[in-house]
C-alpha cells in the first residue's frame, strides 16, 4: 500500500480497525486491512465492484464476523457486540440498495429509524429537522416510500439513519443510481451534516465526488488497501486518477 499522506493522525480514532479479514466460506473478501476514522472526520472508502467495501461496512455492523484482525470503538473491541446493539453504541448503517419499507409511508419509515430511542420530544424535533434538511421528504410525508424517486428514496434512506442519532453515519454508495445533479445534492447535504459535526464513513464507487466532500480517503483493491491519505491530495494522485477519476 502507497501512502500519500504521511502525517499519522494525532488525536485517538472513534473508530479503528486492524488487519481486519473476513471470508465469505471460501472467498477472501478482505485480507487485513486497516483504517481509522477520528470524531467529526468524513472519511471515504472508494474501490471498484468487489473490492470490500461493503464487506467492511458489514463488519463494523457485525452483520459478518471478522475472521482475524479487530474493529475497535471507541478502543474497545465490537467482537463482543451483536448486530443488534451497534445502533445503540451510536453506530448509523445506510445500506446499499436502500432498504426501505416500500408500502410504508415516508414518515412510518422515518420513525422506524427512532425505533430505539423513547424521548418522544426528542424524535419529534429530529424528524422536523430532517424534513428541514430535505424538504422533498415533508412534501411528500404521507406518500407511500416505494413512489418517490429514486434521488428521494436515497435521501429517505439517509435521514432514517439520522433519525437512530448515530454518532457515526455509514452510508454505501449513495451516489449510486442516481443522476449527476442529485448526486450533487446527495454530496451536500452530507458536506453539511459533516460540517454540523458528524462523523462519516461514506462508501462509494465515485471517487470524485466523494472526495470532493472527505477529509481523508482510503482505496480497497481485492480486499487489500491500495492507497490512503488526504482527500486532496488523493484527487491529484496520479495512480488514483488513472483507475477512478477518469484519466
Ligand atoms: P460492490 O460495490 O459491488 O458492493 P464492494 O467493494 O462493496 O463492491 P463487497 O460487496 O464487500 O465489495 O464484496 C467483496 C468480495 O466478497 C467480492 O469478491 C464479493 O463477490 C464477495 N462477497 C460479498 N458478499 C458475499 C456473500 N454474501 N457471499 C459470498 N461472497 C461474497
Amino acid at each position: 500500500m502507497s501512502t500519500v499522506h504521511t502525517h499519522a493522525p494525532s488525536l485517538p480514532a472513534v473508530l479503528q480497525i486492524e488487519q481486519l479479514q473476513v471470508h465469505y466460506g471460501s472467498v477472501q473478501a478482505l485480507a487485513g486491512i486497516s483504517l481509522t476514522v477520528q470524531r467529526g472526520e468524513l472519511v471515504t472508502l472508494l474501490g471498484s465492484n468487489g473490492a470490500g467495501k461493503s464487506t467492511t461496512l458489514r463488519a463494523i455492523s457485525r452483520l459478518v464476523n471478522a475472521t482475524a484482525g479487530r474493529i475497535l470503538w471507541h478502543g474497545a473491541d465490537l467482537a463482543a457486540v451483536p448486530a443488534h446493539r451497534t445502533l445503540k453504541r451510536g453506530i448509523g448503517h445506510c445500506p446499499e440498495g436502500r432498504r426501505l419499507l416500500n408500502r410504508q409511508s415516508v414518515a412510518f419509515n422515518l420513525e422506524l429509524g427512532a425505533y430505539l430511542r423513547r424521548d418522544r420530544e426528542g424524535i419529534a424535533a429530529d424528524l422536523e429537522r430532517c424534513y428541514g434538511l430535505f424538504p422533498r421528504l415533508a412534501e411528500r410525508r404521507q406518500q407511500q416510500a416505494g413512489a418517490l424517486s429514486g434521488g428521494e428514496q436515497q435521501m429517505l434512506a439517509i435521514a432514517r439513519a439520522l433519525m437512530g442519532q448515530p454518532e457515526l453515519l455509514m452510508l454505501d454508495e449513495p451516489s449510486l443510481g442516481l443522476a449527476p445533479k442529485l448526486v450533487t445534492d446527495v454530496m451536500t447535504i452530507l458536506a453539511e451534516l459533516h460540517r454540523s459535526g458528524l462523523t462519516i464513513l461514506l462508501v462509494e464507487q465515485n471517487a470524485q465526488a466523494a472526495l470532493e466532500i472527505a477529509d481523508r480517503g482510503y482505496v480497497l483493491e481485492a480486499g487489500r488497501l491500495h492507497l490512503n491519505g488526504q482527500a486532496s491530495d488523493l484527487l491529484r494522485n496520479p495512480q488514483l486518477k488513472a483507475a477512478y477519476l477518469g484519466g
